[in-house]
């Protein structure tokens, strides 16, 4: 018998990544998913992928009456993988009432509604933003957390606080946070990878979209931070071995190897790279020149973040494995291969 998982935001970025890796582990998984940002055609990709379709439940994690019925049903289930969130920093800013609707009631529904029927393994989907601005570099699971820039971020600082209460209560739930640096790339079929709706907020999917022609320019916010070329230096890490790790993770609880009911993880490479250092690869490898233009600092930029990995490594088991070219030639390919629609 397969081990079942429930994947709440699978047909999203890193969500359909690691239903990928499930499937591929002998996983069977159960997305929820409202569609607000992504589409049903993600299913279509991960059977032309994987030779299985997952089971796919349409709903809004808010609505607390269709969230215990879903879980009633699926109550064999032994983990949560929570990815559902919205995630836009600066709309969240514009609509914080919206963001911590949307990310907290889910969150919500979902841990009560799994507890009830009996699931205690819940994996969560978080975020370095957690961090602020560190004092120390490398940042290590040790260092403080701080409230976040923005409401989003924020949203995922509270989220981390709620799931410690809840594991402190006699709840029996098990958990694992992945703080996630700046995932960037896609699958190496090209089928499934980030799809930003309107502009993009995040470099990679910006630049993309700039060298197809769907973006004028990118605008490359201050070089006049203290980094070696003036542009903030970010962890990125590929995808595919960010889903990796929640498919370790999982394993992790089921086999009962955590250390404590509540583990904590960065998933990042440990490299800097600046903007200008992935401006300048893109260039390399797509043989071409980028538009954009430096302009003045962005509110919220904090100079430097790049992970430690020890710990994921030491207790995890887990090592991100692709490089920076590889980062970049496969969300090269994703974008091309969406705009000539296949
Ligand atoms: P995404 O928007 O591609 O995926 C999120 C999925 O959740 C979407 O398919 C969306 O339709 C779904 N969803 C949102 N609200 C829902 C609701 N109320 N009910 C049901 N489904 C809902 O985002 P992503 O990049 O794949 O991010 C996944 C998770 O990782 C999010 O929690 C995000 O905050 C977190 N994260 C992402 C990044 C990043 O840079 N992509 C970095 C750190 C953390």
């Amino acid at each position: 018998m397969k081990n079942k998982i429930i994947v709440t935001g699978g047909c999203g970025y890193i969500g359909s990544h690691t239903v990928v890796e499930l499937i591929e582990n002998n996983y069977e998984v159960v997305i929820l998913d409202d569609l607000s940002n992504s589409t049903e055609d993600t299913l279509e990709r991960i059977l032309k992928i994987t030779g299985t379709k997952p089971t796919f439940v349409n709903i809004d994690l808010k609505d607390k009456t269709a969230t215990k019925a879903v879980f009633k049903k699926h109550n064999d289930a032994e983990a949560v993988i929570n990815f559902a969130a919205h995630k836009a920093v600066g709309e969240s800013v514009q609509k914080p009432l919206m963001y911590y609707k949307n990310n907290l009631y889910s969150l919500l529904n979902t841990l009560s509604s799994q507890l009830e029927n009996g699931i205690k393994g819940f994996i969560f989907s978080s975020s370095a933003t957690v961090y602020g601005t560190p004092e120390t570099l490398p940042i290590t699971e040790e260092n403080e957390t701080q409230r976040p820039f923005s409401p989003y971020g924020n949203t995922k600082k509270i989220a981390e606080e709620i799931i410690d209460d809840v594991i402190k209560s006699d709840s029996k739930l098990q958990s694992i946070s992945l703080r996630y640096f700046n995932p960037i790339g896609a699958h190496e079929s090209g089928l499934i990878g980030e799809l930003p709706s309107g502009v993009p907020n995040n470099l990679m999917p910006y630049i993309t979209q700039t060298a197809v022609g769907l973006r004028e320019k990118l605008m490359v916010y201050g070089n006049d931070y203290p980094t070696k070329d003036g542009t903030p230096i970010r962890d990125y890490i590929h995808v595919v071995d960010l889903a990796k790790a929640h498919v370790l993770a999982v394993k992790r609880i089921i086999d009962k190897k955590q250390e404590q009911p509540f583990e904590i993880f960065n998933l990042g490479t440990g490299n800097g790279f600046s903007v200008l250092d992935i401006i300048n690869t893109f260039e390399e490898v797509t043989n071409s020149k980028l538009n954009y233009e430096i302009t003045e600092r962005r509110a919220g930029d904090v100079p430097k973040l790049f992970a430690s990995t020890k710990l994921a490594k030491e207790k995890l088991g887990w090592t991100a494995n692709k490089n920076l070219h590889e980062m970049i030639s496969s969300s090269w390919k994703w974008e091309q291969k969406l705009r000539n629609n296949n």
